[in-house]
């Protein structure tokens, strides 16, 4: 596994590009029109392109593979029988190998069961598949996080943060945090243990919580605005912390807090979220997020690229990278606070 301090500096190194452009096509990578001189293909899905931390991802394997194989990138549009079509078109087409973003991680197994007789090897990366399903193909592989590493960041950030204004943010001074909570997608990996290790890490340091509300808005800004409206007409200033799954959704409730008055004279939220994404890190500098989580998009990209380039050329899928599998078949890029003493790494990472 990658060490904190080698994986910033060789960000700034890696990130000197700018991200590829082409975005719009289905099929990306070199050439994309059949005749890539050589370059094996391999065949690739996200879960949804309409999905704001996943575009950032597409866009790191769009770069990835430039030049070393021939990407077909399909977007599944959350459809997992939509998904599965796909992967039957992509080896039809003679991908050599599958670089997978299921859309349901329950569906991992129907995939290893189409690509395993034919031999073909399969990454998945972003939603992490079980255990047991990745050990019973030994072509097949995870390119990801350790979920609950963002759940103890984002804890400690809240508590840290707590600590140092409890005297302004414990409204009803009850010495306790009263908090909401928008949840990613139930049953994704990262949005179970975000929620489980975000608030036992909390408790751990000590503080008491009260949970007002929790509720899935799917990742998704728009969906978030809603809760949060929701939750503020219910609630009001009863509300002492805004904790959310991912950035999407921290941006959505802050587009609810600013329509009713927060953000300005001297009524204010905290929110916090992961991914540290370009739009987040703005929010931070103006004071509007206390922090975010970097979920480094570059980095799972390339290297879900790199490995799937590999397997491809039937090469040992680490060759010529930096990459670590852990006993569980995963290469797992690690978080890191991001808050605005040290937004440029945060920065960094999404140039
Ligand atoms: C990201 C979310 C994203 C999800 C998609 C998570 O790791 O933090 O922003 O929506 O992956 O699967
Ligand atoms: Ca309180």
């Amino acid at each position: 596994m990658f060490k904190k301090k080698g994986l910033v500096l060789s960000l700034t190194v890696a990130s000197s590009i700018l991200l590829a452009t082409g975005c719009s096509s289905s099929t990306g990578g070199s050439g994309g029109s059949g005749k890539d001189s050589g370059n094996p293909a391999v065949g690739a899905t996200i879960y949804k392109f309409d999905d704001n931390f996943m575009s950032y991802v597409r866009r790191a394997m769009e770069d990835a593979a430039k030049g070393n194989v021939k990407l077909m990138l399909n977007d599944s549009q959350n459809d997992q029988s939509k998904q599965i079509e796909q992967v039957d078109t992509l080896i039809a087409k003679g991908a050599k190998s599958l670089a997978i973003n299921l859309v349901d991680p329950k569906a991992a197994q129907t995939i290893i069961d189409k690509a395993k007789p034919k031999n073909i090897p399969v990454i998945f990366f972003n939603k992490e598949p079980d255990e047991k399903v990745l050990k019973g193909y030994d072509k097949a592989y995870y390119v990801g996080t350790t979920s609950s590493e963002s759940g103890v960041l984002q804890g400690e950030m809240i508590a840290k943060a707590w600590e140092a204004n409890k005297d302004k943010w414990d409204k009803n001074h009850d010495g306790k945090l009263q908090y909401v909570l928008l949840k990613g997608e139930p049953g994704h990996p990262d949005a179970e243990a975000r929620t489980k290790y975000a608030v036992d890490t909390i408790k751990q340091k000590g503080i008491q919580v009260d949970e007002l509300a929790m509720d899935t808005a799917m990742w998704d800004a728009t969906k978030a605005t809603e809760k949060m409206d929701a939750w503020l007409a219910k609630y009001s200033d009863k509300i002492e912390f805004v904790i959310a799954n991912n950035d999407g959704m921290a941006l959505g409730a802050i587009a609810s807090l600013e329509k009713a008055g927060y953000f300005s004279g001297d009524k204010f939220m905290p929110v916090v979220g992961v991914d540290a994404i370009p739009e987040a890190l703005e929010m931070i500098e103006k004071g509007k997020m206390v922090g975010s989580i970097l979920n480094d998009a570059k980095n799972q990209g390339k290297a879900t690229v790199q490995l799937a380039a590999n397997a491809a050329k039937g090469k040992d899928v680490l060759a010529g990278t930096e990459w670590k599998l852990d006993d569980k078949k995963a290469v797992r890029v690690p978080y890191v606070q991001v808050d605005k003493t040290n937004i440029q790494v945060g920065k960094d990472a999404y140039k």
